[in-house]
């Protein structure tokens, strides 16, 4: 019988699948290398970041969202394509499409989270989310429909001014030009609360320049087909629509409710510093369904810039722990806030630097390339972005 040990990870994000890339190169004896089982409702990775630049057409899905079987070739690391439904944290077994069950002698809970579209009447037949590569398809082929309808004017309505928001509206408004009257709304007192006061600026500067409508202190009432009922300062207005885009909420999936481990208020799941879950040290948990303090015991937001940090010492822990090293506790690292502002343009802050327009914008792309998984998909997508100019001048 095998003794090598079993770790199981549970969602390919940036969580999940970084710590799976990680764990794979730390140094072990060939025989007792631990088979690593990736899995993953999707048969894709997603780099969501970059998912706007797939609204604009700057971008194709294959260099955002690489298929896991591609990534993952000759690691060894097992991809397995199917939804967790339970987790017998008892038996250390889990359940894959109600069916099969995988068992694990070492769980990695990375799942993610989801864009709840509950709270508003009509919003889960009307609007649409933006989280997915689905999400993503479904928006590009009704702005398309709308597109191709002719009709003046395209009015889009998109929820929440947090970065999702802000960004997603820069991206649908160059899409549309002169066709598209885009709006946000958000019930806050300013857009981008959490953002720095330089990225605020510039992301007020370019909705602005794109004269995109910004209703604040502002609430969605009601959400049908083709109009949006907002409440402000008690009086409710309704408004035509032809397209709503919903950016607002964080919710987790029904598999973390269902797990008896322990919450926080919102459902997220309790950690140690080591990133093991409290009361079972066999279960690590990252990402956006995990509440994770820094050092100062300050919450950390959901972002991919944490579960990516997270996934290093994820790896290394669960190393260490097989191989009876002491454990790392998690030392967050606030690298700066990077936001695209439409095609050609974005702004960024952080370690000390400050940066807008095209010069940004490349600065953004570029390091994102460098956090792409695999040097392989870094290098082919880094190379497309290099010919393509060179493809379009001459076609
Ligand atoms: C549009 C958009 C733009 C963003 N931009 C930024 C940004 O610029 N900077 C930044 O830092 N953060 C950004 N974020 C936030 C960032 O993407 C998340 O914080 C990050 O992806 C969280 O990583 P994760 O591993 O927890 O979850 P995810 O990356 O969401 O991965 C979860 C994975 O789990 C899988 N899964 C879920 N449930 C199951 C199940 N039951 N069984 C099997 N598989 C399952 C999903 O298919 C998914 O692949 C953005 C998010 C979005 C939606």
């Amino acid at each position: 019988m095998s003794t090598k040990q079993k770790i199981c990870i549970v969602g390919g994000g940036f969580g999940g699948l970084y710590t799976a890339l990680r764990l794979h190169e730390l140094p072990t004896e060939v025989e007792e290398k631990p088979e690593i089982t990736l899995i993953d409702k999707g048969d894709r990775f997603l780099f969501s970041p970059l998912l706007y630049e797939l609204i604009t057409e700057e971008l194709q899905s294959w260099e955002i969202a690489p298929p896991f079987e591609e990534v993952l070739a000759n690691t060894g690391i097992v991809f397995r394509q199917g939804e967790v439904t339970n987790i017998d944290l008892e038996a250390k077994q889990v359940t894959v499409d109600n069916s099969s069950t995988i068992d694990y002698d070492k769980l990695v809970l990375s799942t993610g989270g989801k864009t709840p579209l509950n709270i508003v009447p009509g919003a889960i037949a009307n609007a649409i989310p933006f989280r997915s590569l689905k999400d993503a398809y479904r928006i590009i082929e009704k702005l398309r429909h709308l597109e191709e309808s002719h009709q003046d004017i395209i009015r889009v309505a998109i929820v929440g001014a947090g970065y999702s928001g802000v960004e997603l509206a820069c991206k649908v408004a160059d899409r549309l030009g002169d066709q598209g009257r885009v709006r946000i709304i958000d019930r806050g007192t300013q857009i981008l609360d959490n953002a720095t006061d330089f990225n605020r600026e510039k992301a007020l500067t370019a909705l602005e320049e794109r004269q995109i409508w910004i209703d604040l202190e502002t609430e969605v009432a009601k959400v049908e087909a083709d109009e949006i009922a907002l409440t402000f300062k008690g009086e409710v207005d309704t408004i035509p629509v032809d397209l709503v885009l919903w950016t607002v909420g964080n919710q987790v999936s029904t598999l973390t409710e269902k797990l008896n481990l322990e919450k926080s208020d919102r459902g997220l799941l309790k950690l140690q510093n080591t990133l093991q879950v409290l009361n079972n040290d066999d279960v690590y948990a990252l990402g956006d369904i995990a509440e994770c303090q820094d050092e100062h015991g300050n919450i950390l937001p959901a972002t991919a810039q944490v579960a990516f940090q997270q996934s290093d010492y994820c790896a290394w822990n669960i190393w260490a722990q097989i191989n009876h090293k002491p454990l790392l506790p998690f030392r967050y690292q606030a690298l700066g806030e990077m936001m695209a502002l439409g095609a050609d343009n974005a702004a960024l802050s952080g370690l000390g630097l400050q940066l807008d327009g095209s010069l940004a914008y490349i600065a953004r792309r570029l390091i994102y390339l460098y956090r792409l998984p695999t040097l392989k998909h870094q290098l082919t997508v880094g190379l497309n972005w290099i010919t393509q100019p060179i493809v379009e001048l001459l076609s």
